[in-house]
């Protein structure tokens, strides 16, 4: 019989259901049926399956206020960012509903016949997610990937699988084909391991943190599978004298306490002209207090709680009294509460500035001129998000085109956005999600060539 695991609301600590926890042999048969239902989808025609999609995505808008309601409570998001994120879900599978029926290939001139490329889908596709965005990071893998003609294993994390359980549901309901997309819920360990592991995977779709994720890239090593990974991050927040210092104090807590801190792309370094610092420091303190962190199931909470306790106990071991700045405030009882913390470090090489910290407190420091703000940005084995708040266009041109990240926004906070293209440099990952070309990443290049001189 199926083992089962407990999962826990954040916001109560209490119990919200048992889900299976699968053993290998279980997720080995799993994958198998995969790569039967990919033999029939793969065949499907290219209007079909983006019909299917679109079904698929009709019938998540028509979801979304049950799949907010469950994010609520398994992952303590705030019920608008929940809604937002059912929403993105529904926005991807819609755009790349539109990509099977302009799945083009190539026409090359060569001497001697016509030479023709297709693109065709890779096969089973794992896609393993992490528990700080469960919606969205799903879909970025599986809507491109089923789009391609791929099946796809997903793969929750274990504190947060109700809503792809829920995401699975409304597919098989909206028509795709049984053991097109599945969804295994059970431990990193035995499941996830598995799927990395079994080579009719062809492709493994990983976020999470970068530790496990070289550990699954060395795994993909002895088949050659494809891998893209998503991986940490420790952002900075650029901010010169010569921005709009109140708008850059106003949107900075929301740039790194949105969910608790516990995104990737938190802008968890705030990093300020020198000469900007004291009138800056004030503005952020006002913004920082006013930041709302409570109940996330009301429309005003702007953060919740932390996934779980033993995180909480990581985020706080991060908290030097004698470094913090200003706080603001958490609920106290029940619930994985704490507080937006600002630490202001001037030892350049303090942990809080190098290591991902994944919870509601940010650095901030201080930098003599663009040089050396592009440098401190830099001093990171991270690269994956990042803002630049100044007036001269010129100078935010540079700076982006100086930092290392993949995402940089200029007096913004954007970071994803299904349109554009979205990943990491250096440790943050490899390959990229989203945009237009999403779908090269779920497909191989095939070349042929037609002798045409027979
Ligand atoms: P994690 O690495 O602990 O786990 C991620 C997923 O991998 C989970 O589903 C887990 O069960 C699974 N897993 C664990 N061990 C495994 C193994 N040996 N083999 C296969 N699968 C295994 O990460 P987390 O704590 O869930 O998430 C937080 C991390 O995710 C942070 O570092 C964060 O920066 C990163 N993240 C990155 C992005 C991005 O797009 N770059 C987005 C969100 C989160």
């Amino acid at each position: 019989m199926t083992a089962l695991h407990d999962v826990i609301s954040p916001i109560t600590e209490k119990k919200i259901t048992a889900v299976p926890a699968l053993n290998a042999e279980e997720t080995v048969a799993a994958i198998a049926k995969s790569v039967k239902a990919w033999e029939t989808w793969k065949k499907v025609a290219p209007g079909d399956r983006a019909k299917l999609l679109r079904n698929f995505a009709s019938l998540v808008e028509k979801n979304i206020e049950v799949l907010a309601k469950l994010e609520v409570e398994n992952a303590g998001h705030t019920i608008g960012n929940a809604r937002w994120e059912a929403n993105n879900v529904v926005n991807v599978l819609n755009y790349y509903a539109g990509s099977p029926e302009r799945l083009f290939g190539r026409q090359i001139p060569v001497p001697g016949g016509v030479d023709i490329t297709f693109r065709e889908p890779i096969g089973v596709v794992g896609i393993i997610v992490p528990w700080n965005f469960p919606m969205p990071i799903a879909g970025w893998g599986f809507a491109p990937a089923l789009a391609a003609g791929c099946t796809v294993v997903l793969k929750p994390a274990e504190v947060t699988p109700l809503t792809a359980m829920k995401l699975a549901q409304l597919g098989l309901e909206a028509g795709l084909p049984e053991n097109v997309f599945q969804v295994l819920t059970g431990s990193g360990r035995i499941v996830g391991e598995t799927i990395v592991q079994d080579p009719r995977v062809r492709k493994i779709v990983f976020t999470g943190s970068t530790e496990i994720g070289t550990q699954i890239m060395a795994k993909c090593a002895p088949n050659v599978k494809r891998v893209t990974l998503e991986l940490g991050g420790k952002s900075a927040n650029v901010i010169f004298a010569d921005s709009d210092l109140e708008k850059a104090a106003a949107s900075a807590p929301g740039a790194v306490f949105d969910n608790a801190g516990q995104d990737c792309c938190a802008r968890s370094r705030i990093l300020i002209e020198k000469k900007a610092f004291d009138k800056f420091m004030p503005l952020l303190e006002q913004s920082v207090k006013a930041f709302k962190c409570a109940d996330p199931n009301l429309e005003t909470t702007e953060m919740g709680p932390l996934i779980t306790s033993a995180h909480r106990d990581k985020v706080a071991s991060y908290v030097e009294e004698s470094l913090v700045a200003f706080r603001g405030t958490a609920p106290s009882g029940a619930g994985f509460w704490f507080p937006p913390t600002v630490l202001h470090i001037t030892d350049r090489k303090h942990k809080s500035l190098s290591e991902e910290i994944f919870g509601p407190i940010v650095s901030v420091v201080t930098f003599e001129d663009e040089a050396d703000a592009i440098a401190l940005a830099n001093d990171s084995e991270f690269g994956l998000s990042g803002s630049i708040w100044t007036n001269n266009g010129a100078k935010a041109l540079r700076v982006a085109r100086g930092v290392e990240s993949g995402n940089l926004s200029v007096n913004s906070h954007s970071s994803v956005r299904y349109w554009t293209p979205f990943g990491g440099f250096k440790k943050s990952g490899l390959g990229r999600e989203l945009g237009p070309d999403a779908l090269n990443a779920f497909t191989e290049e095939k070349n042929v060539f037609i002798n045409t001189e027979i």
